[in-house]
């Protein structure tokens, strides 16, 4: 299994966190620091982290993605954001922590409230972006409170032995037919950029920027097949790649040699330091870079600008599009036999949430091509269903329970392309209720899907679309409608978003998700999800502006028991048996078993 389900420590393990707290209270006080920092972040600032890197989780037992905790000599907080409320409260140990709620509660403000005036706050400086530190020395300067970088990180010295070593797993490269552009034609076209703006170099931080650029990927991190390493690319010259040189295949080493030159980690910092000193103009994320990186540089040295691997990978290539369209087809067919094998079996009351997970898992993993799952599955029945962030484990799993809906999102890393699908699924007999929200749920899906809009138009402006028909019941959701996602990267990419963070317009060839959702609290949660391909639109006759549209990527029949048809515009009911027709035809040529062959039929039958 690519998922593990063992419960957050609890019980008997009551009181390791207050000891190792202890332990770094002594490592604080003996450098003569007020407070330490801890956040949920590694080196690289990727969204998730190796196991080596989970010292957040080491030492206050919260296990979500993001968070920062401030341990002072006496007091100590969490600061987790909305997603995390409910999950922090079970993990941690209260009597230790507290725990505040970002960003109507703020780190700066807990530090002002709770250190004496002129207090030292360390901080492990690979683990911070420039940006952050910046802005943290400025919000406690009123307490004239510093802030000092800590050379060894003091959570390691309690860590010790029991800390899992740092990940060398072989890179592997990803074939130019998948890619499409080679990494020479992309370090070229980097190069020219880095001349045009008047850069001598840029340093590149982010895993996935890396790993698009190079054409390599790797196995350091779960779920998100990205290697760990820095890059320094020159405006002339050969790239340098600083990577454990324990990871560099034979095969990988020859990819590499005509592009780069291969360094051990511990000489990036020398050759910082060469370009500080030769005065050189390098180019550097601060929202992304390590405090440490931005100091090594010096002021002088550091031109402030994006990384800009960012927007050129946002874009997908002809091959990754084509790439795409396999997964999506690939991954249709195993999500059609799951759902199939849950219609015979959930109504039986017998089948809990973990059994839903380790059976998608298989459906996947008869493809013969699963790589990873791109994330852990979200199998939520009944009011499980209605976290949206919900983890199942062996303490939370519940049965799948006829009268209850059931929400599983979850998604697949294949080499050509990664996925990420939503359904909710009808155990037994839906309520009125149940079905007049799927399908307000369903209409904003519908609306995303064919929408067409003029070039540049950003996500935020199409967020509203996906919410109108819950709007009109005086009902919403408490997340963004759709991500970027990358190709056999990150399930979650940047820069683009369909939300109300979404400021960056959209762009041909960007995929993004579609998953607007509505959630009861206690009772169940539904949430629709395919992958959209942004491309050029048709422009209508009289049309006098270029305009986009969506491809639908994701090939797997919505719940029909659970759509009143009669809610339905004829266009919304035209759009779903047209979307189902075509799964039908794409994904039965795939599917031999009879009973599932009969199944989708019905499935996927006009409405
Ligand atoms: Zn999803
Ligand atoms: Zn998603």
């Amino acid at each position: 299994m690519f998922q593990t389900f063992d419960a957050p420590a609890a019980g008997p393990n009551a009181g390791q966190h207050a000891q190792r707290v202890k332990l770094l209270r002594t490592e604080i006080a003996s450098r003569d620091l007020d407070a330490f920092l801890v956040p949920r972040a590694d080196e690289h600032q990727g969204e998730y982290v190796p196991r080596s890197a989970e010292r957040l989780r080491f030492i206050s037992g919260f296990s979500g993605s993001a968070g920062m905790a401030a341990i002072g000599r006496r007091a100590a907080c969490l600061f987790v954001d909305g997603r995390y409320t409910i999950q922090s409260a079970a993990e941690v140990d209260d009597s230790v922590f507290a725990i505040r709620q970002v960003p109507e509660q703020k780190l700066s403000d807990w530090l002002v409230e709770m250190l004496p005036a002129r207090g030292k706050i360390g901080f492990d400086p690979w683990l911070h972006t420039l940006a952050e530190i910046e802005r943290l020395t400025l919000a406690v300067a009123k307490r004239q409170l510093t802030l000092k970088a800590v050379p060894t990180n003091l959570i390691d010295r309690v860590w010790g032995k029991e800390r899992p070593p740092v990940p060398v797993s072989p890179v592997i490269v990803q074939p130019l037919n998948y890619a499409g552009v080679s990494a020479a034609d992309k370090l070229a076209d980097l190069q020219k950029r880095l001349k045009d703006e008047n850069q001598d170099a840029v340093v590149l931080t982010l895993p996935d920027s890396i790993c698009w650029l190079f054409n390599i990927r790797g196995a350091d991190v779960a779920h998100n097949p990205v290697t760990l390493a820095f890059t320094i690319v020159p405006a002339k010259g050969k790239a340098e790649l600083f990577i454990a040189p324990e990871k560099i295949t034979p095969a990988v080493a020859q990819h590499l040699a005509p592009i780069a030159r291969t360094h051990p980690p511990k000489d990036l910092m020398i050759r910082l330091k060469a370009l500080k000193t030769a005065g050189r103009k390098v180019r550097l994320d601060p929202e992304t870079a390590a405090f440490a990186i931005a100091r090594a540089l010096g002021k002088a040295s550091i031109m402030r600008g994006r990384d800009p691997c960012i927007e050129p990978k946002a874009r997908k290539s002809a091959a990754e599009i084509k790439g795409a369209r396999a997964a999506h087809l690939r991954d249709g067919a195993a999500m059609v036999r799951y759902l199939a094998w849950l219609d015979a079996n959930a109504p039986s009351g017998r089948i809990d949430e973990i059994e839903a997970v380790r059976q998608l898992e298989a459906c996947r993993r008869e493809t013969d091509a699963l790589r990873d799952i791109s994330f852990d599955t979200i199998s939520g029945s009944g009011p499980n269903g209605a976290i949206v962030h919900y983890r199942v484990t062996d303490a939370t799993t519940r049965l799948l329970k006829p009268g209850e809906l059931f929400l599983i999102d979850s998604g697949a890393q294949y080499a050509d392309g990664t996925t990420d699908i939503t359904r909710t699924v009808a155990i037994g007999e839906p309520t009125r209720e149940m079905r007049q929200r799927y399908t307000a749920v369903l209409k904003g899906h519908i609306a995303v899907s064919t929408a067409r809009f003029p070039a540049g138009t950003r996500g935020v402006e199409l967020d509203a679309m996906a919410r109108r028909a819950l709007w009109d019941l005086g009902l919403d959701y408490d997340h963004g409608t759709g991500h970027g996602v990358g190709s056999y990267l990150s399930v979650h990419e940047g820069p683009a978003s369909i939300s109300k963070r979404g400021m960056v317009a959209l762009e041909p060839g960007m995929i993004l998700s579609n998953e607007p959702g509505y959630y009861k609290a206690k009772a169940y949660g539904i949430r629709i999800e395919n992958l959209v391909l942004v491309e050029s639109a048709k422009v209508p006759p009289g049309g006098e502006r270029a305009m986009l549209s969506f491809e639908t990527l994701t090939l797997a029949p919505y719940d029909r028991r659970l759509i009143d048809v009669d809610a339905l515009t004829a266009d919304e009911r035209r759009w779903i048996d047209t979307y189902h027709a075509r799964v039908l035809a794409e994904i039965i040529p795939q599917i031999t078993d009879t009973a599932t062959r009969a199944w989708l039929k019905v499935a996927t039958a006009a409405l």
